[in-house]
């Protein structure tokens, strides 16, 4: 099979910002590679679609970097290619002198409390998909309205949906969220959310920015209680860690002096809460808490003190579960997959979330895909394999269709068209749609 004149196959499978950042890399060092971004969505771009929050139009600017890769002549985008449904991994890698996993961890954790599986429950990645027009979850419909919704977690996703919750509607007009989440938003969100955090303002992990900005909604007011926020954060962190803190409590102080009549909405933030128990017979009905005290090193002690919060719904963002393709093994945390510095075996590597678990920013996915074709320029040398021409053979030959990346355009085309004036784009959020423009020829 070797031959000297080859040149290397790589598929990447997920067109998500790990799958990009490793295309562009082996782009780089190897620039006779032939490198397919393989996703079972017709769309490219992964969480920058599907996760990033539909009113942060600038951190979606990377978009215009990814297009800028999948032009390049190297790249290939095959949408609608599921791998363990269309095509087995194990015939995909025989396809490929390499396969890059980068297709994240979708599935939302557990919180693992009785009543945890009753309606009006909901994950961050089902809600934040549901908001965001994901295929998947476009029919999740979800629970909201009086008395309030509980949104247990402290990191950024949390801070996401409380504020895309708290939005007034000609705020998420100015978004991408789907058309009918932003109906759905607007009608029935309510008035109280609240975001519970298991441990004390100084761990809580997400970034100031975010949190600033509950500051800044036309409709809602962000509150803390004066009694949880120190004036400052602890001697034991390192010096940059306390001044992020301490920029954090600034804005928690803030908050815990605001008027909670000064707006129709409320975010309220409160701390050391851990979830016990959903409370409802057939629906959430409320969700019960023990409050907890920071302990001497900061792990947070249970007080034997419990309190109750009546909701309508309760969202976890409290991470999210690796699901592993045929029988790869997961990591003990099960938010990623066990690997040996981005190996998985010979030819078969692994970036992103996928690989380090669910953590970071997206730019935090470069050196990931840096790393992982790297190791791959050393350790595998072409062999002339089938590649693109091979899996497209394959899978045309079982009646399934594909869509390149001038067929994403065609969809994006489309959804720019429809999109209101205050809006970037309308959303289409079913593959019959998607794969209907991107096999027309009205969107050229
Ligand atoms: P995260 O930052 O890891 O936060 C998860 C939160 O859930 C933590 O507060 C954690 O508390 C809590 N938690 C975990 N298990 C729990 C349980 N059983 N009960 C109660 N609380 C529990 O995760 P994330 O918010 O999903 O974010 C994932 C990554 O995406 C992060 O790196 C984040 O910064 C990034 N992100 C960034 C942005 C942005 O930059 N705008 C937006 C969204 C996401 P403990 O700390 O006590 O474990």
């Amino acid at each position: 099979m070797n031959s000297p004149a080859a040149s290397l196959s790589v598929a990447i499978v997920g067109a998500g910002p790990a799958g990009f950042y490793t295309a562009q890399a082996l782009t780089e060092l190897a620039p006779r590679a032939q490198i397919d971004l393989i996703d079972r969505l017709p769309t490219p771009f992964g969480l920058i679609r599907y996760g990033v929050a539909p009113d942060h139009q600038e951190t979606k600017k990377i978009q215009e970097l990814f297009e800028s890769i999948a032009l390049s002549p190297q790249v290939g985008f095959i949408g609608n290619v599921e791998i363990g449904r269309d095509i087995a991994l194990a015939e995909l890698r025989e396809l490929y002198d390499a396969v890059v996993l980068a297709h994240g961890v979708p599935q939302d954790a557990s919180l693992g409390i009785p009543g945890d599986t009753l309606p009006g429950v909901y994950g961050a990645a089902s809600f934040v998909g549901w908001y965001n027009g994901h295929p998947d979850l476009a029919g999740l419909q979800p629970r909201l309205g009086a008395p309030g919704a509980v949104v247990v977690g402290n990191g950024n996703v949390a801070i996401d949906i409380a504020r895309v919750l708290s939005k007034s509607r000609a705020e998420l007009e100015r978004s991408d969220m789907a058309p009918y989440a932003l109906e759905h938003i607007a009608r029935s969100a309510p008035g109280e959310v609240y975001v519970m955090g298991r441990r004390g303002p100084v761990q809580a992990k997400f970034t100031t920015v975010e949190l600033a900005e509950l500051g800044t909604l036309e409709q809602a007011v962000a509150l803390a209680e004066p009694a949880d926020i120190p004036d400052r954060p602890g001697e034991d962190l390192s010096p940059r860690d306390r001044r992020v803190k301490a920029k954090n409590l600034e804005c928690l102080q803030a908050y815990a002096h605001a008027d909670p009549h000064s707006k129709p909405k409320r975010i309220h933030l409160h701390f050391y809460a851990k979830p016990l128990e959903i409370l409802g017979a057939d629906r959430v009905e409320g969700i019960r808490f023990e409050r907890m005290e920071s302990g001497a090193d900061g792990v947070p002690a249970g007080t034997g003190r419990t309190f109750d919060l009546a909701c309508s719904t309760v969202i976890a963002a409290i991470g999210y579960r690796a699901c592993a393709l045929e029988g790869l093994a997961l990591a003990p945390e099960g938010n990623r997959l066990h690997h040996d510095d981005g190996r998985l075996c010979r030819g078969l590597y692994v970036a992103g979330w996928l690989r380090r678990g669910p953590s970071g920013k997206i730019g935090t996915n470069r050196a990931d895909g840096e790393a992982v074709a790297q190791r791959i320029c050393l350790e595998i040398p072409p062999s002339g394999r089938a590649g693109r021409a091979g899996l497209l053979d394959k899978i045309q030959g079982r009646g399934l269709r594909t869509v390149d990346f001038e067929g994403w355009k065609r969809i994006e085309a489309a959804e720019c068209v429809a999109a209101t004036p205050e809006a970037v784009r309308r959303k289409i959020s079913s593959v019959d749609e998607m794969l209907a423009i991107a096999h027309s020829c009205l969107f050229t």
